[in-house]
């Protein structure tokens, strides 16, 4: 059995009470798993916002699961961002995922208060040297987003591991990797990430696609370019049931590839869906844990928002 393999799930707030009737269920199946933790995106608008510290809170106080909150500098002022993090942290989440967000097309950089994500980070580490420094148990756990595929905006690879490096000397203790399928994407990644000094762990996005239609979606909002394996694979499948099997084996590759590469920990976008992510997970070896650098601490605070 391969030790200590972190593991975890993205998930997103709900849009409806459907939604969030089969999104209690995932987290109900998933939670069977012990992950180390589970990230909840943030973006859209004020009210999308509030549903992520909503289900932030109901992770928190209705789940024994432990939550790492996506924040952005896109859409905030620095003083909305302080906001933020003390809210976030007074709700018991203690592990952030700081990120620049997408910027609106025709909008630069320069328009934000923070441009980028490593100014993130370090707002994030003076708040909580500001307001937190009592806490027992230690700090904040911080990630940022890595790129196996160069980010679009990027001029070179080169480009993305020098800003890796920037947002670890500011704070950061992981990344979590962009979804990709090319696994010798991932081992550059490494490799050149060792070269350059960077010893944070990276941990592999790893997204189980059983339709055709989403590949291409998700391709399209990644800028990334569509697996023709994969996406031939699932064009040609008879049925449902073909394409999920399809889905699941590529998945199951990729986390092989990458455990083989030296990852440390397996991160599933699950699109709010569990069974093909545990599909996945029944055919890897991997032993639940508890992370050496994802450790936070819950408090017992009361419930201050509902799903
Ligand atoms: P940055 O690290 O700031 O990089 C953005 C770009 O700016 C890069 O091209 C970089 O090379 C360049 N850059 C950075 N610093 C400098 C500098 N000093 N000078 C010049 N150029 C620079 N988006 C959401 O809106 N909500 C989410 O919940 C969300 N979750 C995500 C989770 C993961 C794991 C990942 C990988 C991405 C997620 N995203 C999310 C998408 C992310 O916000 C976008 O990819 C965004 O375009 C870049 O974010 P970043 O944190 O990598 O930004």
């Amino acid at each position: 059995m391969a030790p200590h393999t972190a593991l975890s799930y993205e998930l997103y707030p709900p849009r409806s009470v459907e939604s969030r009737d089969s999104l209690l269920q995932t987290i109900d199946e998933l939670s069977a798993t012990s992950p180390d933790y589970v990230s909840v995106t943030y973006s859209g608008t004020a009210e999308r916002k509030q549903q992520t510290l909503a289900l932030l809170d109901y992770l928190v106080h209705e789940t024994k699961l432990t939550p790492l909150a996506h924040l952005t500098c896109v859409g905030h002022s620095v003083g909305e961002l302080e906001h933020a993090v003390r809210l976030i942290v007074g709700l018991g989440v203690r592990g952030l995922l700081a990120l620049r967000g997408d910027i609106p097309a025709g909008v630069s950089p320069d328009a934000l208060e923070l441009p980028f994500a490593r100014y993130l980070v370090e707002l994030i580490r003076r708040v909580e040297r500001e307001d937190f420094a009592h806490f027992a148990g230690g700090k904040l756990s911080i990630g940022v987003a890595a790129y196996p595929q160069k980010h679009p905006e990027s001029v070179s690879l080169l480009q993305d591991i020098e800003i890796l490096l920037a947002k670890q000397r500011a704070g950061a203790d992981f990344a979590i990797t962009q979804v990709y399928f090319d696994n010798a994407r991932f081992q550059g990644l490494l490799d050149a990430a060792q070269t350059a000094g960077v010893n944070l762990p990276i941990i592999p996005g790893i997204m189980p696609v059983t339709s055709l239609r989403r590949l291409i979606r998700l391709c399209e909002l990644a800028g990334l370019a569509i697996p023709l394996d994969l996406a031939s694979a699932l064009e040609n499948a008879d049925n449902k049931a073909e394409r999920h099997k399809i889905g699941v084996e590529y998945a199951l590759h990729q986390c092989k590839a990458a455990l083989d590469s030296g990852a440390s920990g397996l991160h599933f976008y699950t699109f709010n869906e569990h069974r093909a992510v545990l599909d996945v997970l029944e055919h890897l070896d991997i032993a639940p844990y508890t992370s050496r650098y994802f450790s936070p601490l819950k408090s017992s605070q009361p419930s201050h928002f509902s799903t």
